[in-house]
C-alpha cells in the first residue's frame, strides 16, 4: 500500500479550513447579494459534454481531462470545469423558462491531468458564476462588480481588471482570416501546440507562452481591430456601465481565453502583487453556447476563479480572512462524581449554542488545565465535589483570571451572558 497522496492533490487540514470556510461564506453571501442562486452539479459527466461544451480543440479536452469508462461502458469524465455541466442542467432541466435572466453560482471541485507547478493542482477548486438570458453588456457589468465586491470584501486589493472583445460569428471570420494570413510564413517556427491550433483555431495562438511562439504572437493582428458594429456598440456599452460604477479597468487586447466558446466580453483579474503576479480570475460572454450543446438560443456569461490561487493571493497580500475560533469554554472536573455532572452540562452547553470542550482522556485536574491552555480555550468553568453539592460554580476568564459566580442550573445562559459582557470589556 502506498501511504502517501497522489500527485496533484492535496489535504486541507483543520489549521486551514478557516480560510477556506471564511472564503466560501463571503463568496456565498455576495453572490446572494447580487442575486444569484447556488446550483450543485455532479462530480463527473457524459464525456461529450465537455468534448462539446468545452471544446475539442482546447488543451483542455485534448490532454487534460480524467477520462475513464465505467462499468456499463460509458465514457464518463471528472469534470474539468463548471460550466458545461452548468449549461447541461440548465437545458435539461428547461431552466430557460424560468424568468430571465437565470443567474447562479457554484462552488466546486474541478480535475485536470496538468503539469505540476506552484499554486496548481490535479484537483483543485473553483468558485464560478453563469448567468443566462440576457445579452446586453449590464449583466457583463454585474458580474464584474460582483468580483470586485467579493474582492473588496475579503481585502484583496492590488487587483487589475482586463477587459476586452474577441467579436462575434459576424465578424471573427475576417480575423479569423487575417491571422491565418498573418501566420502562414511563421507557424513552421512555432511550437507544435501552434502548429496544430493553426490548423484548428489561429485565434488560440495567441495565448501561447512558449518563448518561441512570443515574438510572433505579440506582432499578430487583434480582434478588437476587426470588430463588427454590434461588437463594438456592445464594448462601448460594457465600458460605459463599468465607468458608471466607478470600476476602473483597461483594455488589453491579448486576452482571448482558452476556451472556444467565448464570444465578445472577455475579462480577466490580475494581480500585480510581487511574487504573484498573473491571473486571479477569468471569465466570459458565452452567446452560442447553449444552443450548441442542445439548448434553445439563450446567450451566457460566466466566471470562474481558482479558489487555490486566490487563496495564496490572498496570503501574500497579508489579508487575515479569520481567525480560527477555538472552542470558547472548558468544563474541568476534579473527581469521578463530577466528571458525571461535567458531561451532562457540556451537553446541555452545546444544546444551547455554546461551544465548549470537557475531558475524554482521563486527564488529571492539572493536565485538563494544560490541555485547555494549550488549545487557547479563554473561559473555564472548575467542578468538583463542592461545586455539585452547592449548585454554584465560578467561570473564569482565563487571560487574567477574571470571574464570576454562577448558578449550575441556569449555566447556559449565565456562561453566556458573562462571556458576552466580559468581551466588550475587553
Ligand atoms: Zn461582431
Ligand atoms: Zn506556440
Amino acid at each position: 500500500m502506498k501511504l502517501s497522496l497522489p500527485k496533484g492533490t492535496k489535504d486541507i487540514l483543520p489549521n486551514q479550513i478557516h480560510l477556506w470556510q471564511k472564503a466560501e461564506r463571503v463568496f456565498a453571501e455576495v453572490c446572494a447579494q447580487y442575486g444569484f442562486s447556488e446550483i450543485r452539479i455532479p462530480t463527473f459527466e457524459h464525456t461529450d459534454i465537455f468534448e462539446r461544451g468545452v471544446g475539442n480543440a482546447t488543451d483542455v479536452v485534448r490532454k487534460e481531462m480524467y477520462t475513464f469508462e465505467d462499468k456499463g461502458g460509458r465514457s464518463i469524465t471528472l469534470r474539468p470545469e463548471g460550466t458545461a455541466g452548468v449549461v447541461r442542467s440548465f437545458i435539461e432541466n428547461g431552466m430557460g423558462s424560468m424568468p430571465s435572466p437565470v443567474k447562479l453560482f457554484y462552488n466546486i471541485t474541478a480535475f485536470r491531468y496538468e503539469k505540476m507547478q506552484k499554486g496548481r493542482y490535479r484537483e483543485f477548486h473553483q468558485f464560478g458564476v453563469e448567468a443566462f438570458g440576457s445579452s446586453g453588456p449590464e449583466i457583463d457589468a454585474e458580474i464584474i462588480s460582483l468580483l470586485c465586491t467579493f474582492f473588496e470584501r475579503v481585502g484583496i486589493a492590488q487587483t487589475r481588471l482586463c477587459i476586452n472583445s474577441i467579436g462575434c460569428p459576424s465578424c471573427r471570420p475576417i480575423y479569423h482570416q487575417a491571422l491565418v494570413e498573418y501566420f502562414s510564413d511563421k507557424v513552421a517556427a512555432m511550437c507544435d501546440d501552434c502548429k496544430a491550433r493553426y490548423e484548428i483555431n489561429p485565434q488560440r495562438m495567441i495565448d501561447c507562452k512558449e518563448q518561441r511562439c512570443k515574438p510572433f504572437v505579440t506582432e499578430a493582428p487583434r480582434q478588437i481591430e476587426y470588430l463588427c458594429q454590434d461588437c463594438r456598440t456592445h464594448f462601448s456599452g460594457l465600458q460605459a456601465s463599468l465607468s458608471s460604477l466607478d470600476i476602473t479597468y483597461e483594455v488589453d487586447p491579448s486576452i482571448v481565453r482558452g476556451l472556444d466558446y467565448y464570444s465578445r466580453t472577455v475579462f480577466e483579474f490580475v494581480s500585480d502583487h510581487v511574487g504573484t503576479q498573473g491571473t486571479i480570475c477569468g471569465g466570459g460572454r458565452y452567446d452560442r453556447l447553449v444552443e450548441t450543446m442542445g439548448g434553445p438560443s439563450v446567450p451566457g456569461i460566466g466566471f470562474a476563479m481558482g479558489v487555490e490561487r486566490f487563496l495564496m493571493e490572498a496570503e501574500s497580500q497579508g489579508v487575515v480572512l479569520s481567525e480560527r475560533e477555538p472552542v470558547k469554554l472548558c468544563l474541568v472536573h476534579m473527581s469521578d462524581a463530577s466528571y458525571q455532572k461535567v458531561f451532562q452540562l457540556a451537553h446541555r452547553l452545546r444544546r444551547a449554542g455554546i461551544s465548549c470542550e470537557v475531558d475524554l482522556m482521563g486527564r488529571s485536574f492539572r493536565a485538563q488545565m494544560k490541555y485547555a491552555n494549550k488549545l487557547g480555550i479563554p473561559y473555564m468553568i472548575v467542578i468538583g465535589d463542592d461545586e455539585v453539592a452547592s449548585g454554584k460554580a465560578k467561570i473564569k476568564r482565563m487571560k487574567d483570571g477574571f470571574e464570576m459566580d454562577i448558578e449550575i442550573s441556569d449555566l447556559p445562559e449565565q456562561a453566556a451572558l458573562f462571556m458576552n459582557e466580559s468581551k466588550k470589556e475587553i
